[in-house]
């Protein structure tokens, strides 16, 4: 695997490559890996010659009052993951290399990054959607692979790419559990045991809402959080942020479920925000992944 910092240097090793005719896969992280990113390296891998990964924890999507500072970091032990899923570049810039002296472009991606986590975070997704288009056009990627987990993000990009023609296929990917249906993520470190231990409530609210999209085509919103908060509610460690039913593709809200829907929830547990969904179908239930 070939690490490299700057710009100039991912630009042109990724250009060789596309000069050679090789096909090029990105999956943009923020590191402290875990098995949901390495499933995207696995995606891209099997859709193209060659994988790139970044890790670059993004300043401009942070708030001023969110962990920033104390995200994990641990660059050896990624690095030493991603050579053993064989992965063919890593970049890892410094913010002066991604925003240098001067940077006064944002992209601000209307209506999709409204609602849903765009409420609760202003300005994350602006930022979001702007350092995916600077890490997109550095790396200039055939191919770039996003967890269905952030599925709001996984819009925002797709919105972006269309808007801007940006040559390139989104792929979304599902979402990796623990064993008792946790999504992982690299900020369940920073849940303590007792939080650990009530966080998988909230997967377990979503399935009891795709069990009622199975069997009650056209269930009103209400129902479906209902069902939800069943299993929050009663859990003194964990509060509520939103539960919603969006459109997929605009996160436009779904008053009913009269065909695919978003199913999303933002939970603090402590004060670890945690973030997961569903995609429902009525008359089916849960389906895995967003593809359109
Ligand atoms: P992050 O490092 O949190 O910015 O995430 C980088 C990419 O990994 C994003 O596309 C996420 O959606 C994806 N991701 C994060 N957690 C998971 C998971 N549990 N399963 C699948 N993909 C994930």
């Amino acid at each position: 695997m070939i690490t490299v910092r700057t710009a100039a240097e991912a630009r042109w090793v990724c250009s060789n490559w596309r000069s050679a005719g090789e096909t090029l896969g990105f999956v943009p992280t923020m590191g402290a890996l875990h098995e949901g990113h390495l499933s995207l390296a696995r995606v891209a891998r099997g859709r193209c010659d060659r994988v790139v990964v970044s890790i670059f924890v993004n300043p401009l999507q942070f708030g001023p009052a969110e962990d920033f500072g104390c995200y994990p970091r641990p660059l050896e032990a990624d690095t030493a993951l991603l050579e053993q899923e064989g992965v063919d570049l890593l970049f890892v810039p410094e913010a002066s290399e991604v925003y240098p002296a001067g940077f006064s472009t944002w992209i601000e991606v209307e209506g999709v990054s409204a609602g849903l986590c765009g409420e609760f975070r202003p300005g994350h997704f602006k930022g979001v959607a702007t350092v995916c288009c600077i890490l997109l056009s550095i790396i200039r990627p055939h191919v770039a692979v996003f967890g269905q987990k952030d599925a709001q993000q996984l819009a925002v990009v797709r919105r972006v790419v269309q808007d801007l023609r940006l040559n390139m296929e989104i792929v979304g990917a599902p979402t990796i559990r623990e064993a008792d249906g946790l999504a992982l993520s690299s900020r369940n470190s920073y849940l303590s045991s007792a939080e650990r231990v009530e966080a998988p409530a909230i997967y377990r609210g979503l399935c009891r809402a795709a069990r009622l999209a199975k069997s009650c085509p056209g269930v009103p919103v209400q129902a479906l959080r209902d069902a939800f908060s069943e299993e929050i509610e009663g859990r003194p460690l964990l509060r509520l942020q939103y539960i919603d039913l969006v459109d997929p593709s605009t996160i436009a809200p779904m008053p009913v479920l009269d065909r695919r829907g978003l199913f999303a929830a933002a939970v603090l547990a402590g004060t670890t925000r945690l973030i997961d969904n569903v995609l429902l179908e009525p008359g089916t239930g849960a389906v895995e992944v967003e593809t359109c």
